[in-house]
């Protein structure tokens, strides 16, 4: 697909040089097409070059740019947010004039409907987003998790980006780390993206319904009349709760909660008052609920240590960060990256200590936290109700997509 377009515009380029040439002779005339071509070959070549790199995971932007050759401080300084989310499979590509120093455009093919482009003005490089022609088809489709929710959606030709939107329709409800059992069935309505070219891929999901065990949760897209896109419930009781089930995206409990026991051998208590969550370092926390940041900064044991203060007397707190991403005193959203899963302070290795107190008693924040409903607006009822009487039908159609890769992984992990 790239290489396609690669050519288109290089395409354009060489005919845009050769229209100037044919207008700047002094006597203009209809030539015919073989001739038109014949002349094209006389005119100065023009010559284009395009570098391509594949974004691999962990990959930054600067980092990979200047891999490339290309003035990673000026495409940052144009690109504002938009290189701030790379994700593994994004294609990053570079198209240089020969004998200029640095490209003149930068194209990042995500796996999304638009193309991030940064194209340089002659100052400075300015974004913008480009429209990827596609045609849309909707299509049913269901995906059956034998391991884990990553390995089943990218089996599927899910990328990064859309496995996360998937976690998030459901990420009040289930804890995908923990609570995600073998077998669990997701069934989605979602656009099939076709380009030009043939190539195909997933694009919005619209409804979902997950069976997880013996529960089933059932998601249905609307857009609002003010232009937000949401996530409600049949009955049209939005999805979005007050707080998220895990502060982290992927993840595994490594230590659960305990309240203090005495420790017969260590002759001391030994509680543990908050869950240690499994991750690598540098992974982004999120903040689980809208709040005020009470404390940021160094805690002894706790090492790098953020405490969140919520509605109601809740209290949430984030340790042994290997960075701090907010300050004390400043309000965060929930679902805001507030720092980074380190081992600093008493830890043993990368993991993040999160910790919930109700009135200042802790308690698992896995089986505490009951998340609170919020309903559609009785105005936006009516169209609620259409979109949702035409996708629930669909939903029941869903065949399974191949799981080739994640079966394979799963024969192994069974074992
Ligand atoms: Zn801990």
């Amino acid at each position: 697909m790239s290489t396609t377009r690669v050519v288109v515009t290089m395409a354009v380029l060489a005919l845009g040089g050769f229209a100037s040439f044919v207008v700047a002779s002094p006597t203009p005339i209809e030539q015919p097409a073989a001739a038109v071509r014949g002349a094209a070959q006389l005119a100065p070549p023009l010559r284009y070059r395009t570098t391509t790199q594949v974004v691999a995971a962990g990959d930054n932007a600067g980092p990979l740019l200047r891999s490339m050759g290309a003035p990673a401080a000026e495409l940052l300084a144009g690109a504002g947010t938009a290189l701030n989310n790379i994700f593994p499979g994004d294609q990053v590509h570079l198209d240089w004039r020969d004998q200029d120093e640095r490209p003149f455009r930068l194209r990042l093919a995500h796996d999304t409907a638009t193309t991030t482009e940064l194209v340089w003005t002659g100052t400075k490089y300015t974004a913008r987003k480009v429209p990827v022609p596609y045609r849309v088809a909707e299509q049913a489709a269901a995906i059956t998790v034998t391991s884990s929710l990553w390995s089943a959606a990218t089996a599927v030709g899910f990328s990064a980006g859309q496995i996360i939107e998937l976690a998030k329709i459901f990420e009040y409800d289930v804890d995908f780390n923990t609570e995600l059992v073998a077998g669990a069935r997701f069934r989605l309505v979602l656009d099939r993206l076709t380009a030009d070219d043939g190539s195909e891929r997933i694009g919005d999901i619209r409804a979902a319904i997950l069976d997880n065990g013996k529960k089933q949760y059932v998601a249905i897209r609307h857009r609002t009349h003010d232009g937000t896109a949401g996530w409600y419930g049949k009955d049209g009781a939005s999805r979005r709760k007050s707080f998220l089930r895990s502060p982290i995206e992927f993840s595994r409990v490594s230590s659960g909660f305990s309240t203090g026991r005495y420790h017969p051998i260590l002759h001391r208590m030994r509680a543990h008052r908050g869950v240690d969550l499994a991750a690598a370092s540098g992974t982004p926390i999120r903040a689980v609920a809208d709040g005020v940041v009470t404390k940021a900064g160094w805690a002894g044991g706790h090492g790098n240590h953020i405490e969140l203060r919520h509605d109601n007397g809740t209290v949430t707190g984030y340790s042994h960060l290997s960075s701090i991403g907010v300050k004390r005193g400043a309000h965060v959203s929930q679902g805001q990256t507030i720092g980074k899963v380190g081992s600093t302070g008493q830890s043993t290795g990368p993991h993040l200590h999160y910790e919930y107190l109700v009135n200042g008693v802790h308690k698992d924040p896995m089986k505490a936290i009951v998340p609170v409903q919020k309903p559609l607006a009785e105005s936006e009822r009516a169209d609620f109700l259409v979109a949702r009487d035409r996708v629930l039908p669909l939903l029941e159609t869903a065949t399974e997509l191949a799981v080739a890769a994640d079966a394979s992984e799963n024969s192994t992990a069974e074992r």
